[in-house]
């Protein structure tokens, strides 16, 4: 079994990429590659050794790439991805760099869509989503691209309620929804006038149970909408 081992180091002069040829400037990290087998060493650009291993099947990776294979796969990369277009026929290293950035924004990408994958599927489901506009304000909008950063979309929050806090806290929120004094058990499936509206410390815990089950005809919770 071959023995490598791989140091990452910062050129003290100038050496030369085995892999793309083109030369390690003086003060760039670089990868200083031991093959005790041989007892060679070999150095590459960082962004060289990275994207072989990305280019590389696993198996070839292991037997060594010679430089002439490295720079094959570059130019098929190329070929592949951006024939003739501007930009891309610049040095090996040059090209090298362009394809590890791409690679890593591909990579980006898919992370984003993943997050981004939660909120997509709300909106299917016909839930409110919400964007965040150039004030950094929360606006619920059905116009959506999804072609943002995933951190300017977010499911609306529900809003939350607590129980009233005493008989005149109910008493105006219920002058609010018709038909007056109707409320809907969900639990029982029932619907029942109020008769009473409790006050003192047992209220509170009465309020408590019926926010919890009933709401108001309308739909709306037995409590205050807590901003
Ligand atoms: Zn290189």
């Amino acid at each position: 079994m071959t023995s490598i081992i791989n140091t990452e180091l910062k050129a003290r002069k100038q050496h030369t990429c085995c892999l793309c040829g083109c030369p390690i400037e003086k003060g760039e990290q670089y990868i200083r590659q031991f093959q005790q087998e041989d007892r060679c060493t070999l150095k590459m650009h960082k962004d060289c050794f990275g994207l072989l291993s990305e280019l590389s099947d696993q198996e070839d990776y292991e037997e060594g790439v010679s430089s002439e294979d490295f720079i094959n796969r570059v130019d098929d990369y190329v070929n592949d991805n951006h024939y003739q277009e501007d930009g891309w026929n610049g040095s090996v290293y040059e090209r090298v760099k362009m394809i590890v950035k791409e690679l890593e924004e591909k990579k980006m990408n898919r992370s984003e869509a993943k997050e981004l994958l939660p909120i997509i599927q709300a909106f299917a489901e016909g839930r409110a989503i919400e964007l965040k506009d150039s004030y950094g304000k929360w606006v619920e909008s059905d116009l959506l691209a999804f072609d943002l950063s995933p951190k300017n979309y977010r499911i609306k929050p529900e809003p939350k309620y607590r129980p009233f806090k005493d008989k005149e806290e109910c008493w105006q929120e219920m002058l609010k929804h018709k038909p007056f004094g109707w409320i809907e058990d969900k639990e029982a499936n029932e619907y029942f006038n109020v008769q009473c509206i409790a006050s003192g410390d047992k209220a509170i815990d009465l309020y408590t149970r019926l926010l919890k089950r009933c709401v108001f005809i309308d739909g709306t919770p037995f409590g205050i909408k807590e901003e």
